[in-house]
């Protein structure tokens, strides 16, 4: 009989060429356990997805009380849902008055697309606007708006009338024009390596976008649900957007997405034509059930306010590390810069060594990702920070 890890490589389509994968058997809070028994800690979270820890005990209670009701019955916005209608109420209660109606979709990169169709709509214009290593998904719409040209051009042709701008380039915004319907946004760039904005820089897009009249679209896929110190990082900034698209942390583990926007602008979709942006499983029950409970946890339990202290503990540790050159951080994400000299991909094997998972970015090569649980204790951070210290001082004495 094949082991799963020769299935695994037998029979599933893969995006790289991955030697050795671990096996997971089991995850809870911050460790994950493999399938010889051994303990890794999570410093990625699934890539910013796991706010509240795996499996967390309130998330498993609703989605277990959810399955006694119903699980798929009709397809989006036919009949009323109570865990759909409960999270639209509980995310526009914590949201300005102007993002005040829910989207539900299944992913980060539909909640995307979502927003790029209600801004063609509302503006009856064409050209997108997004920026320079921005990471907003793998569909076509939103790799239409991938930052870096190189990764795009084996799946030409794309969505047309995109323009790259560079992020933090106060200069180029005078390239919005009253031909673009929305300028795209990460308010703290994520794949880029962690990149936070000039100060006033949202502010000048927010300023330009309503001088010209196209739809500003915050997309907080990686950085929402409490990971930049706010509920939402835009909340740092004080610039609201007219879209703004959240998944990941938002299921609490469980798949689910959505765009926000004001209800008036959302019901472009009820007509010419109707049926705007239809989906099939967008807000799936079960989803909503664990996404109101991950965001119940997030809200009761702080976990916003203690991110910051949180990410503060890593960067103290972390910064005066000779095999570090420069920590970028917001909350609880960290960009860890390493020094010239540190050959990284060393070092990311030496994390999987040590039994931690840590990656790195899309688009910088010198730098590692540290986004572990919110929920993550002192004495569980401390225990990390010591084994990303053997792991960079057996990378500097190599
Ligand atoms: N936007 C950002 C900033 C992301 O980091 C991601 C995923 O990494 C996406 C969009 C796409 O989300 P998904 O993978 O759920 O489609």
């Amino acid at each position: 009989m094949l082991t799963n890890r020769q299935l695994f490589q037998l029979h599933m389509g893969l995006p790289s060429v991955v030697n050795n994968p671990v096996e997971i058997v089991q995850a809870k809070g911050i460790y994950l356990i493999d399938s010889e028994g051994n303990k890794h800690i999570d410093l990625v979270s699934g890539v910013a997805v796991s706010n509240v820890g795996h499996l967390h005990p309130r998330v498993v209670d609703a989605i277990k009380l959810q399955l006694d009701d119903y699980m798929h019955v009709m397809v989006y916005g036919k009949f009323v849902h109570s865990p759909q209608v409960k999270l639209a109420a509980k995310l526009t209660d914590n949201l300005p008055e102007s993002l005040n109606a829910v989207y539900f979709v299944n992913s980060g990169s539909e909640a995307i697309e979502g927003a790029l169709k209600l801004a063609k709509r509302l503006t009856n214009r064409a050209e997108l606007v997004h920026f320079r290593n921005a990471y907003h998904g793998g569909t076509a719409g939103a790799l239409s708006l991938l930052g870096d040209e190189t990764m795009k051009n084996a799946f030409r042709p794309l969505v047309p009338s995109t323009r790259m701008l560079d992020f933090n380039d106060f200069s180029q915004i005078s390239q919005i024009t009253n031909k673009t319907a929305a300028v795209i946004i990460e308010p703290v760039q994520a794949e880029a390596g962690i990149i936070l904005p000039e100060k006033g820089y949202l502010d000048a897009l927010r300023e330009r976008c309503n001088q010209m009249g196209c739809i500003l679209i915050f997309d907080e896929i990686q950085m929402g649900f409490g990971r930049s110190g706010k509920l939402f990082a835009f909340e740092n900034f004080g610039v609201v957007p007219d879209i703004i698209c959240l998944a990941k942390a938002m299921g609490g583990g469980m798949p689910i997405g959505a765009f926000i926007s004001s209800k008036e602008k959302m019901m472009a979709f009820t007509n010419n034509p109707e049926l705007g942006h239809i989906t099939t499983f967008g807000g799936h029950p079960v989803s909503c059930a664990a996404s109101l409970a991950a965001l119940d946890v997030i809200l009761e339990e702080n976990l916003p306010e203690k991110a910051i202290h949180k990410g503060k503990i890593f960067e103290k540790a972390l910064l005066p590390h000779p095999a570090v050159k420069e920590i970028r951080r917001i909350g609880l994400m960290l960009g860890i810069e390493v020094a010239t000299e540190v050959k990284i991909d060393q070092l990311m094997k030496l994390f999987k060594k040590n039994r931690l998972v840590v990656d790195q970015f899309l688009f910088h090569e010198k730098a590692f990702r540290i986004a572990p649980p919110l929920t993550i204790s002192e004495e569980e951070i401390l225990e990390s920070i010591q084994l990303i210290i053997n792991s960079l001082d057996q990378v500097i004495s190599k």
